[in-house]
């Protein structure tokens, strides 16, 4: 980009990032969104052109659309902006961008993750990494001692996912990446079940934050992206050469979505969690459910660092149903606004079964660590009325249980 082209959208959208000059709310609508210079459309056009003309040879503001574009940059601005970095970038999925920040290592080095990280980001590591020599040990980040414990002369990465799925159990931050930094590692936050209204991790001393865009920032389950966010320039100039290298880039329309998701974030995610805290106290005091995992609720083993470390505690509830896994599959076949299938943090309510559909793929021993029993109901929940998704979960819950065999 030439530096001569400071008036246009994108240098003018970097330059509001990362000064938390203004609200979450204002961020959300404004970074990245300034009224387009040549038409003074408000709302930055969809810029579908691969390649832009360059006035002599080098001089140009974008060169190729994989490199960067008018949408992508607005969108990576708003996302630096939101998670309080001076670095933003786009992917064309959470899988790509986990593929690209893991690409930044060297060939025999070390990455310590999380145990219950994302299925995916499991599978990279242990399908893929592995066989270009990044070798990966997966512990309990509930003590940071463990963290400490796995560090070798050749580990690099520290990747953490907070609060984890579906089982919803937290790792502290700010802990985790103190005794990192003490061994030189970075630290690497998965932040996609929170979104950055209610968790920045490189305020907490993350190096950088990642996230499934698909999730909570589009909010509106029509769009793949992974996004990430650094304050290191050395690594984002890294993480800059890689996405244009590998090349796994999101279009355009689909930034432009994104950003359209993202000027609700914060409208939403108070939804999200005021529902998902309702929805969780409803089912943590009906006698058809056996227990219930919500960070919000006091009953979770880390309600108090939950409370420190997180603004709000998210939309996610997962709960066991009284029963097995045919009580599950008639609740999950019985509810009318809370639709059975994968994904989670758009604006509609979604249910699914850990053990047989997103961590069907772990061994049963690893489930049963992890605690992902038959029974387990993993809720996204959405930002309908709340009193319709309880009696929506209560007339399903009722309808379940009451075929669950009698006891001989
Ligand atoms: C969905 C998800 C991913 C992967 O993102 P995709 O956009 O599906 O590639 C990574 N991490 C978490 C926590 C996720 O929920």
């Amino acid at each position: 980009m030439s530096p001569a082209n400071n008036t246009t959208t994108y240098a003018a959208a970097r330059a509001l990032a990362p000064t938390p000059r203004y609200g979450f709310g204002t961020l959300a609508i404004h970074a990245g969104s300034k009224p387009d210079p040549a038409t003074g459309a408000v709302i930055p056009p969809l810029s579908l052109s691969t390649t832009f003309k360059q006035r002599a040879v080098g001089d140009f503001v974008y060169e190729y659309s994989r490199s960067d574009n008018p949408n992508r940059a607005n969108l990576e601005a708003a996302i630096a902006a939101l998670e309080h970095a001076a670095h933003g970038f786009a992917f064309s999925s959470g899988s790509a961008t986990t593929a690209t920040i893991l690409n930044t290592l060297a060939p025999g080095s070390h990455v310590i993750s999380v145990n219950d990280v994302y299925g995916g980001t499991h599978r990279y590591l242990n399908k893929v990494a592995s066989s270009v020599g990044v070798e990966t040990t997966f512990v309990d980040l509930a003590s940071i001692d463990n963290l400490r414990d796995a560090v070798r002369d050749n580990t690099r990465i520290v990747w953490i996912e907070t609060p984890t799925n579906p089982t919803l159990r937290l790792v502290d931050i700010a802990a985790a990446a103190e005794a990192a930094h003490e061994a030189g590692l970075f630290v690497v936050v998965d932040n996609t079940f929170l979104s950055p209204y209610f968790q920045t991790p490189l305020d907490l001393g993350a190096d950088i934050v990642v996230h499934s865009a698909t999730k909570y920032i589009n909010g509106h389950s029509d769009v793949v992206m992974g996004v990430a966010a650094t304050n290191d320039d050395a690594l984002a100039s890294k993480i800059r050469f890689l996405q244009n290298a590998i090349g796994a880039v999101p279009s355009p329309f689909d930034c432009y979505q994104a950003q359209r998701g993202i000027k609700t974030l914060h409208l939403r995610m108070r939804q999200h969690a005021e529902n998902a805290q309702r929805v969780a106290e409803f089912l943590e005091a009906s006698p058809l459910v056996d227990s219930v995992i919500y960070p919000g609720l006091p009953s979770h083993p880390q309600h108090a660092l939950a409370r420190r470390q997180m603004r709000g505690f998210g939309g996610m509830v997962s709960f066991r149903i009284k029963g097995d896994t045919h009580t599950a599959d008639r609740f999950l076949q019985r509810t009318h606004l809370f639709t059975l299938a994968e994904s989670l943090g758009g604006v509609e309510s979604l249910a699914e079964l850990p053990a047989r559909m997103t961590h069907a793929g772990l061994a049963p021993e690893e489930r049963a660590e992890l605690g992902i029993t038959d029974n387990l109901i993993r809720l996204s929940v959405g930002i309908e009325d709340a009193d319709d998704l309880i009696d929506d979960i209560e007339q399903a819950l009722v309808s379940a249980v009451a075929e669950n065999k009698l006891p001989l």
